[in-house]
């Protein structure tokens, strides 16, 4: 059974070149957290492009304000100045705490943006830290830098020799990360929340286990919320939410809501470290990027959406404890806000095609786990009725 249109898929077949593997259904529209594919299928979204459509589609004040924005003017580049950048910058050290903001194009840009920061940290001050600490079940992104702290065999192994200098240490294990952290690591790279692990909150003891070495050792401590952040869990970030002080953060995903960008935020104590020519980018953070920026703040703030996220992250828990009830195959389910995920006692891939018969968007990552990122804006009728297909695709998969 072929479900997509023959011309689009047979042109790419042709020309893209074949990294992904695709669904076979062709998305061309969408409205609300609903999606529509090429035959006029309609689907409820519980994934948003990968956690990005934090708004979902056809978003009447982002619609607006990237239609102007692309009326007025697009990019500058960074030579210049414009009005945009430092605004986006403040609102972010405001949620955040942490007091500069650098601007890329994607999580593993601002991933690498924060290896780098850490790296010059060090370097300015004439230490030398040749180690970096990352976890087990991680995940920072593709490029060279960030899959060097991507724990995926799978991912890394083609592109050896990686960035040298990397340890490797269970989530699980507070004592773990004291034993680790050394006077010569300059950064720990952490996920608050694994999502390509499986959504695996980090614990308050792992991460007061972490401030306690980063404290002892000067180790600077990165926090990746490209997945958890930007309002994801109904917190702004969730390293407040388990006590992780970080020194440097980054960015992704839902910050653009849909529009590409990225950020890398740094403490001022980092920032002094930092000097004009030592990163940069040529899109990074240009006028259509920071006002799509803007405008999910001024919704998440202003608007209401992180307590709405806050009340559905609840609602959707009793649901995702009501399905597990049902469903012998289900082993847990995790997460915060609108970051779930359903562990079953055997590999989830059959429920992604299963969902899709269904009409509904999920996720299969690290094997045997459900991920659900629906758009921040989704009600709880739409939830219901995306989790209700959820619950007959499961019923299809055991079947
Ligand atoms: C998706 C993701 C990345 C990579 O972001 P891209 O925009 O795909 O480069 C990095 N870190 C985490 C935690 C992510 O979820």
């Amino acid at each position: 059974m072929t479900m997509v249109a023959d011309d689009i898929q047979n042109l790419e077949a042709r020309h893209v070149l074949q990294t992904y593997r695709r669904q076979p259904i062709a998305l061309v529209r969408g409205q609300g957290v609903r999606l529509f594919d090429s035959e006029g299928r309609e689907y409820i979204d519980l994934l948003s492009g990968i956690g990005v459509s934090a708004l979902g589609y056809g978003h009447e004040g982002l619609t607006r304000a990237i239609t102007e924005q692309a009326q007025t003017l697009l990019h500058t580049s960074n030579l210049f100045y414009h009005p945009l950048q430092g605004q986006l910058a403040a609102r972010l050290t405001n949620l955040s705490g942490l007091e500069r903001a650098f601007f890329c194009n994607s999580g593993t840009e601002a991933n690498e943006a924060c290896l780098k920061f850490a790296r010059r940290y060090w370097h300015t001050l004439g230490e030398a830290r040749p180690e970096i600490i990352a976890l087990e079940e991680s995940f920072h992104g593709r490029t060279m830098g960030a899959l060097s702290v991507t724990s995926d065999e799978h991912y890394r192994t083609p592109f050896e020799p990686l960035m040298p200098g990397v340890k490797w240490i269970s989530a699980s294990k507070p004592q773990a990360v004291l034993d680790a952290v050394t006077n010569k690591t300059a950064a720990i790279i952490l996920e608050p929340i694994q999502g390509e692990g499986g959504v695996r909150p980090l614990t308050p003891a792992f991460a007061a286990a972490v401030n306690e070495a980063s404290q002892r050792t000067g180790a600077l401590i990165i926090a990746d919320e490209v997945q958890s952040g930007c309002g994801r869990t109904g917190y702004p970030f969730y390293s407040a939410v388990i006590g992780l002080k970080p020194h440097l953060m980054a960015l992704g995903k839902a910050l653009g809501a849909g529009v590409p960008v990225g950020a890398a935020l740094v403490s001022s104590e980092v920032a002094t470290k930092i000097m004009a020519g030592d990163h940069g980018t040529t899109y990074g953070g240009n006028l259509l990027a920071c006002r799509a920026a803007l405008c999910l703040i001024d919704e998440l703030i202003g608007g209401g959406l992180l307590s709405h996220v806050g009340r559905i992250g609840q609602h959707f828990d009793r649901k995702l404890q009501e399905l597990k009830a049902k469903h012998a195959c289900i082993t847990d389910v995790r997460g915060a806000g609108v970051m779930r995920g359903i562990e079953l006692d055997r590999d989830a891939a059959a429920i992604v095609p299963a969902g899709l018969k269904r009409g509904v968007i999920v996720n299969r990552t690290a094997e045997n786990v459900i991920r659900l990122l629906p758009p921040f804006v989704i009600t709880e009728a739409d939830l219901d009725e995306g989790l209700a297909r959820l619950d007959q695709a499961l019923g299809d998969i055991t079947a």
